[in-house]
């Protein structure tokens, strides 16, 4: 079992009361994490703006560097830490901690970039013989809010880009998967990471989050979760920066020209890695009619590679979602979309948190699966009659996040980029392809288009100085 403290300016708090932290495949203890109150909350923030001794850029980035050195060497224990506590499948766990040493890498390097401007000012009537600089200003304090299901590289897009930055940075990440992002504090901490510089927080909702979220000494909330806790962050942060990554629905259209085995990959890509815990996760698969029985009959037959089970079996590719209650409401999810029509061709059945990888078809435009985000390996595929309909499909939900179309006609990949209303349009590729470094994050309900990845977050953390000087 794993026993951690939550993190006040990198000391340990001990004496508190206990969060256990179960398997969600067998329910077995594997961790037991030290709470905070309300006065560490407090006293964090409070450590992290007295805070002075911002290091040189070239010591941020060699700290980023050598936590980055550090977990290659355990990159195996992460992953089983990872898998210990959220049931995803081994090797969903150890793609993770690949993702999360790009961004120490890609930190490391963006801590080195000056991304200052200079504007000459004798360029119009009004001018004279001056020069205008910018230059970015570390905040003074960051607060970090993340979600369960990337519990290492959620962890590591906030505080990579934070220490690029030279922003001290209190985290409170998921009370359902505390012991990586613990973990990966200390790897920092062992760095060198000055203590000010990131507490780690685990403990009740009003005496942490929501004190983190609400305190007036904090410049910038970053979240990233559900929509419903999203939007109550925005109606209680206050006068603050908000930076929110919240849910998705995302469409994967498939239109009549597109390479059918490519389609059927990305489709079940898409629809069950990370036990389709993804933000970014196909949730609708929006097929041309004069392709569907075929795309629907080789998408059944591919979803039987997706072996659901045991997460720490090398043969498993779907572990658990994150507890039995969230299985249980993608049950009744599927029940649901039953009543109303659907069908289910595989699939279907929960084992205590294993939800199956489940193909519905004929499910109705309005119904729940479709129009919310059902967080998990559910594939339903709709018929559209052609783009224009895919996209009226495809835009008629509140979320706004990411997209893929399968086609191999530029032109509709152009009209597909241009008509559909989210941060991203991937062609021929998955709606979750990205690098740690491109600009990220969505529009309407999942987010208000302030983008992350490591480059975007950096921008999140400081703020722009301008000053000119006599040339
Ligand atoms: P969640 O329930 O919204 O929780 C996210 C975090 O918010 C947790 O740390 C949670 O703490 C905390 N929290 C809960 N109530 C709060 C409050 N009143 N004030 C401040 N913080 C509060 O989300 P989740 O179920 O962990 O994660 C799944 C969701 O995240 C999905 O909707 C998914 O789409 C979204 N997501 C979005 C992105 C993106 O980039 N757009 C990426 C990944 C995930 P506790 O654990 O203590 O409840």
């Amino acid at each position: 079992m794993i026993s951690l403290t939550s993190l006040l300016a990198g000391c340990p708090i001990e004496g508190t009361p206990l969060l256990i932290v179960r398997n969600p495949y067998d329910g077995s203890c594997v961790g037991e994490v030290t709470t905070a109150t309300r006065e560490h909350a407090e006293a964090a923030i409070a450590a992290a703006v007295a805070f002075r001794d911002t290091p040189s850029r070239y010591r941020r980035s060699a700290i980023l560097e050598s936590a980055r050195t550090a977990l290659e060497l355990r990159r195996e224990e992460f992953a089983r830490t990872i898998t210990l506590e959220t049931g995803l499948a081994l090797r969903e766990s150890r793609y993770e901690v690949g993702r999360t040493l790009d961004v120490l890498r890609f930190a490391s390097m963006e801590a080195l970039r000056d991304d200052g401007q200079i504007f000459s000012c004798d360029i119009s009537e009004q001018g004279k013989a001056r020069k205008i600089f910018t230059t970015r200003e570390p905040l003074r304090c960051a607060v970090a809010v993340t979600p369960f299901n990337h519990p290492l590289n959620q962890v590591a897009h906030k505080v990579g880009p934070a220490i690029a930055a030279g922003t001290p940075m209190v985290l409170k990440p998921s009370e359902k998967t505390p012991l990586t992002a613990l973990k990966f504090a200390g790897l920092l901490s062992e760095a060198g990471l000055p203590g000010p510089m990131l507490s780690v927080l685990l403990g009740p909702t009003h005496a942490v989050a929501e004190v983190l979220v609400g305190h007036p000494d904090v410049e910038v909330v970053a979240f990233t979760g559900s929509v419903p806790v999203g939007k109550r962050i925005a109606s209680t942060a206050g006068y603050k920066k908000l930076v929110l990554e919240l849910g998705g629905n995302d469409p994967l259209i498939v239109l009549e020209d597109a390479d059918l085995d490519l389609a059927v990959t990305l489709a079940a890509e898409g629809s069950y890695r990370n036990s389709g815990q993804r933000c970014t996760a196909v949730k609708r698969i929006l097929v041309q009619d004069s392709i569907a029985e075929e795309f629907t009959r080789r998408f059944v037959e591919k979803t039987r590679e997706y072996i659901c089970g045991d997460p720490m079996d090398e043969a498993t590719r779907v572990g658990t979602v994150i507890d039995e209650a969230s299985a249980r409401s993608l049950e009744a999810v599927v029940l649901e979309a039953v009543a109303a029509g659907a069908k289910v061709l595989i699939g279907g059945t929960r084992r205590g948190a294993l939800m199956e990888p489940t193909v519905l078809i004929d499910v109705p435009r309005d119904c729940r699966m479709v129009v919310s985000e059902s967080f998990g390996p559910l594939a339903p595929i709709m018929k559209i009659r052609d783009l224009d309909d895919a996209m009226v499909v495809a835009n008629s939900t509140a979320y706004g996040l990411s997209s893929g179309v399968v086609t191999t006609h530029l032109q509709n990949a152009l009209k597909a980029i241009r008509g559909l209303r989210c941060g991203t349009v991937n062609i021929n590729e998955v709606p979750g392809f990205r690098v740690e470094s491109s600009p990220f994050g969505g529009i309407k309900d999942s987010g208000l288009g302030i983008k992350e990845g490591v480059i975007e977050s950096i921008k999140g953390y400081t703020y722009v100085k301008t000053f000119s000087l006599p040339w």
